[in-house]
């Protein structure tokens, strides 16, 4: 949160700042495709998504309460579902040699009282982690990737009934474990990767957010220094007889503007800049939606206007694209990027384009024709492959770009059409690392200009800064980007 919201950098002394006007600018470059990641990205298969997704309904509840319950059949319930994935994550962990550090996060939560309350006895909850540890030392960054794996039937409570979650959200906590599959391969291919991933499958969704909440505290506490949460939640590709608002090319990336932890005074400054489409959260859905087109190809076309709104365009998009929705999460709902945000974490949601609601949260039954609940059936395999890939690469370029530029700042002094900025190298910049500045115009979506400042840590521009929007990212000498870092006003 820091790098939009500190103002310590007004006080800096004035850095010397030789950079002449640059003579030309660039489109922003597709991001470089990896060999290796591309390999890795090609090995994640609808079979082990399937297997996953089928092994967790096969628990019969995933209901949280469950894991209170002393007279469930074996390998029924929340407890059972969870050492399953630990045993998952130790076996793709052999696999690797040993490459991931396999953890569990338990705890007791206490009861809940009020109104809104979902606990209403003391409830073990156990979050299921692993660690595949960078390369690159303390400074590197640290990137996440969680599902829950917890359950429900329409009440809540009711931790008797079949609630398979297969959707919801077997299929996030697939995307987890292949995208711990993959990447580890990549590690015992000799892939050095410099940050360090995190593959995690949390419990309590259902009840309140409860295991990422604790989860998030625990990262926090810890002080890991996550650059980037990316929350799967309803990522099976719900598969309808008759449906047809479905788009299995799409799938929706949900982020916050302004950060949760802003203070008023914080916020009020991001409004004075224009700043509130450049939160961390929105950079990361930003930098998702950039990089994808390397590895996804998409066909460009024109969009046939079919009734000038802008998502029935989307949808016609052909090839598998992320698309960004401008808000922390859909109506009415909540999801565990949340608990991340609530913590000063950039996180995202990743859900399926359009999601059928007699599918998710229902006790299984059949009304008037109407076949209810979570259903294996339902999910779409292939779907959530290339969700998991689209993770997946995401979690491979960010672990292995160097850390954010610091203190990135825009010279305001002087009244003029120029732009100047000024930075400090990121505190992980291995051998070859670079700066670019990127900038899109303010009612753009994405970056649309770069230019490179080499090893340099300042650049100026022949842009008005008063017209456009900066951000100021480290590249890899491969060419992986950090998130960009929209720079603060400096009188200097
Ligand atoms: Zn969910």
């Amino acid at each position: 949160m820091k790098r939009i919201l500190c103002v310590c950098g007004l006080l800096l002394s004035v850095a010397a700042v030789s950079g002449g006007q640059m003579e030309s600018t660039s489109p922003v470059a597709p991001l470089p495709v990896d060999p290796a990641v591309k390999l890795a990205l090609a090995g994640i298969s609808a079979e082990h998504v399937k297997a996953d997704i089928e092994k967790l309904v096969s628990f019969g509840t995933r209901n949280t309460l469950s894991s209170m319950d002393t007279e469930l059949p074996p390998e029924q319930g929340v407890s059972a579902a969870a050492d399953w994935i630990t045993s998952e994550f130790k076996e793709i962990s052999a696999e690797c040699g040993g490459c991931l550090e396999v953890k569990r996060d338990e705890f007791m939560q206490p009861t809940q009282t009020g109104g809104y309350g979902r606990v209403p006895r003391p409830t073990k909850l156990v979050n299921v982690y692993a660690i595949l540890h960078g390369t690159g030392g303390d400074k590197a960054p640290w990137v996440l990737v969680t599902g829950h794996y917890d359950s429900r039937a329409t009440d809540v409570m009711n931790d008797k009934l079949t609630s398979p979650g297969a959707n919801d959200d077997a299929s996030g906590v697939a995307v987890s474990l292949e995208s711990a599959r993959a990447l580890s391969g990549l590690s015992k291919a000799g892939v050095k990767l410099t940050g360090t991933m995190v593959f995690v499958a949390v419990a309590g969704e259902e009840q309140g957010l409860l295991g990422s909440l604790h989860l998030a505290q625990l990262a926090k506490s810890e002080g890991w220094p996550l650059g980037a949460v990316l929350n799967d939640d309803i990522v099976g590709g719900d598969t309808t007889p008759g449906e047809t608002g479905q788009d299995k090319d799409a799938v929706r990336v949900f982020s916050e503007s302004v950060p949760a932890t802003a203070t008023p005074a914080q916020q009020q400054m991001m409004l004075g800049l224009g700043a509130e489409n450049d939160s961390p959260s929105r950079e990361l859905a930003r930098q998702i939606a950039e990089l994808a087109p390397s590895y996804f190809k998409p066909v460009a076309v024109q969009p046939p206007a079919k009734n000038g709104v802008r998502s029935q365009m989307m949808r016609l998009l052909p090839g598998f694209h992320p698309v960004m929705v401008l808000r922390r999460d859909r109506y009415l709902r909540g999801g565990d990027h949340s608990s991340f945000n609530a913590e000063g974490f950039a996180a995202v949601r990743f859900t399926e384009w359009r999601e059928n609601f007699d599918h998710q949260h229902q006790t299984l039954r059949t009304e008037n024709g109407v076949e209810y609940g979570d259903l294996l059936k339902f999910v779409d395999f292939n779907y959530v492959v290339r969700v998991a890939r689209l993770n997946a690469l995401t979690l491979a370029s960010l672990a292995a770009a160097p850390s954010e530029p610091q203190n990135v700042h825009i010279l305001t002094k002087a009244l003029d059409n120029n732009s100047e900025l000024t930075w400090d190298v990121s505190a992980f910049a291995p051998a070859g690392t670079t700066y670019e500045v990127v900038w899109r115009d303010t009612d753009e979506a994405q970056w649309t200009h770069s230019q490179s400042a080499g090893a340099e840590t300042h650049l100026k521009l022949d842009v008005s800064k008063d017209n456009v929007l900066f951000g100021v990212r480290a590249v890899s000498a491969a060419g992986d980007r950090s998130l960009p870092v929209p720079p603060l006003p400096a009188r200097r």
